[in-house]
């Protein structure tokens, strides 16, 4: 039983995990971006909490945290949301309260490893895990390690660039994948784009014009031809960069992936002809809601009991 902690810019989820990838109890706060001692010890008497819930004791503690962090060292990095976390080592924090052994990855890796592990990547020897919500991020498994960068540096999928002529990103570049099709991208569009006299422009999100895509609103039905074009090139560039056995596509935005994939499809066939692209299967996620909290909990199974090294 492990116990699995997921840090984002605004909550943490903690949560119990057995060894089959189930979540056996789980609950969740809001971070606080600026005092760390505070959330050390909200997440020790969550992770208490849960275990009692669970009824059992845990062997072992996870972590997936939002990036940059350290994940040999355990230290959180230049993260943005979290400035008061700056250069903390909650691994050895949690390993000297609980006497655990803990482990840490970036969030995209962790929901990687738990999709390669125990979810729709299994059997798949070269795998990428693409998450698209209100960013994009991901991870990569190839023949079962995770692959690192320099230095343990998790590699940002979300910020190669698709079009240098694009909206400007927060990393410095313009264009990157995530500015033009992340979740808020599409609403971006749609506000940018909308016929005079459109009901639904106010406060519209990617959420809303998928739901509206499916009524076939025209307007709608064009954002998410846009959308689906812009996911489609920068799927076709890690196919050509990396030919994986399949791509593992999650978040917000792909729970309304029926709207993209025969487009996704088209971008694909039509850019990636030097590479066997047909062989490279685009499947959904099938962990569902929790695939981050799992994803904490394999990362422990991954650095300590062998898991994923197939
Ligand atoms: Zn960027």
């Amino acid at each position: 039983m492990i116990g699995a902690v997921d840090i984002g810019g605004t909550k943490i989820a903690v949560g119990v995990v057995d060894d089959n990838g189930k979540v056996l109890a789980r609950m969740q706060a809001p971070t606080d971006p600026d005092r760390y001692t505070d959330g050390l010890k909200l997440i020790a008497s969550m992770l208490r909490e849960t275990a009692e819930k669970a009824g059992t004791q845990l062997s072992g503690i996870g972590i997936g945290s939002t990036g940059p962090v350290d994940p040999l060292r355990g230290e959180f990095g230049d993260v943005d949301f979290l400035p008061g976390w700056r250069g903390k080592n909650l691994v050895k924090d949690l390993a000297q309260i609980f006497s655990l052994r803990v482990a840490l990855e970036n969030d995209g890796d962790a929901a990687a490893l738990a999709e390669a592990g125990w979810g729709a990547g299994q059997n798949r020897s070269r795998l990428i895990y693409v998450t698209v919500g209100t960013g994009i991020g991901g991870g990569m498994v190839f023949d079962g390690k995770l692959y690192r960068g320099v230095d343990g540096a998790h590699p940002e999928v979300g910020h190669h660039v698709v079009d240098p002529a694009g909206p400007k990103c927060s990393c410095g570049f313009r264009g990157c994948w995530e500015s033009l099709a992340a979740g808020p991208a599409m609403a971006t569009w749609l506000e940018a784009n909308v016929p005079e006299g459109y009901p639904h422009r106010e406060g519209i999100t990617a959420k809303k014009i998928c739901e509206l895509a499916q009524q076939g609103d025209a307007v709608a039905l064009q954002a998410v031809e846009h959308e689906a074009y812009y996911l489609g090139l920068g799927l076709a560039n890690l196919i050509n960069l990396f030919t994986p056995d399949a791509i593992v596509l999650s978040g917000s935005v792909m729970k309304s992936a029926p709207l993209f994939l025969d487009r996704i499809g088209e971008v694909i066939r039509r850019g990636c002809r030097f590479v066997p692209a047909e062989k490279t299967q685009l499947t959904l996620a099938s962990l569902g809601d929790d695939t981050n909290l799992i994803g904490a909990a394999r990362v422990w199974h991954y650095r300590f009991a062998g898991g994923g090294q197939r």
